[in-house]
């Protein structure tokens, strides 16, 4: 990219930014968090040479107990299952990965139980990666429902830090698994979780296989209610949400004014094709 090529791994934004001049990839969107002084210095570190990363993303596994419409099996173990037991969706239009038609089996090179090299491998980082570390974001499938995650929250529990620490989740988790959460993560001064969700009630449930409407809501505030945490929803605007969309919106906005302007924040992006992302943008208001 440094030659002003374009790497074939790098579709995912090529796509977005040729679709209309100033629509924001996520190259852009990621980079936007880092200083000037930061971005022009990883452009001069030579390409070969080690550097401590400021911001790390991990996904232990793809475990999730959700099937959303705009998800895949590569993220969520419910859609693996649905399509092995069931059989390729066909007639489908997607991108060259086919995503609607297999069950994405290389996204899980060990299973449950399993010892993942991957993850050891983390652990013996870890040391080291948490003395620079400035943000860490743990993702999923679902990451409370992997052991793996609350031994990481276990660990931030104990050694209090100022680093970002971001986890999302579908907040379709019991409650007793949401207090010890917000229990868990008391000790790190800048907690962020993410949740999901484009639209209200029953349309949400439909969109997001898996969720239960009322149990999102009372997660949700369970979450907006404890001072150490802040809140963002995301948004993957597809065609089976627009009619709710709106009511999703002024829910969120009587939020603000129950919680605060500040505490509660949501991301928006779009999927017309059901799978892909083709646009993202932050809204604040
Ligand atoms: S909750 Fe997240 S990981 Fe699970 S199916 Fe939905 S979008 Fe995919």
């Amino acid at each position: 990219m440094l030659k002003g090529e374009r790497p074939a791994e790098c579709a995912y934004c090529w796509i977005i930014e040729d679709m209309q001049s100033g629509a924001l990839s996520d190259r852009v969107l990621e980079t936007s968090r880092y200083s000037d002084e930061k971005i022009a210095e990883s452009v001069r570190t030579p390409i070969e040479q080690d550097v401590a990363p400021l911001t790390l993303e991990i996904a232990f596994d793809r475990a999730c107990n959700f099937a959303c419409t705009y998800c895949n099996a590569s993220f969520s173990t419910t859609w693996a299952n649905e399509i092995r037991q069931n059989g390729p969706y066909i007639g489908l239009t997607s991108q060259g990965t086919k995503v609607f038609t297999h069950d994405s089996e290389w996204s899980q090179l060990f299973k449950p139980g399993q010892t993942n090299p991957y993850v050891e491998a983390f652990w013996r980082w870890w040391p080291e990666l948490s003395e620079t570390l400035e943000e860490l974001r743990i993702t999923g499938g679902e990451p409370t429902m992997h052991p793996e995650f609350w031994r990481l929250l276990d660990h931030l529990s104990d050694h209090p830090t100022d680093m970002r620490v971001a986890v999302n989740s579908n907040l379709g988790v019991k409650e007793e698994l949401m207090d010890r959460l917000i229990a868990k993560t008391r000790n790190i001064a800048q907690f962020q979780v993410y949740t999901s969700c484009e639209t209200v009630g029953r349309q949400a449930e439909y969109v997001r296989d898996g969720l239960i409407w009322e149990q999102w809501l009372t997660n949700a505030h369970r979450l907006m209610a404890a001072p150490h945490i802040q809140f963002s929803v995301m948004m993957t605007v597809n065609n089976l949400c627009l009619f709710g969309i709106t009511d999703l919106l002024d829910l969120m906005l009587d939020w603000k004014a129950q919680y605060g302007f500040r505490k509660i924040s949501w991301l928006e992006s779009a999927s017309p094709a059901g799978s892909q992302t083709f646009a993202t943008a932050e809204t604040a208001f």
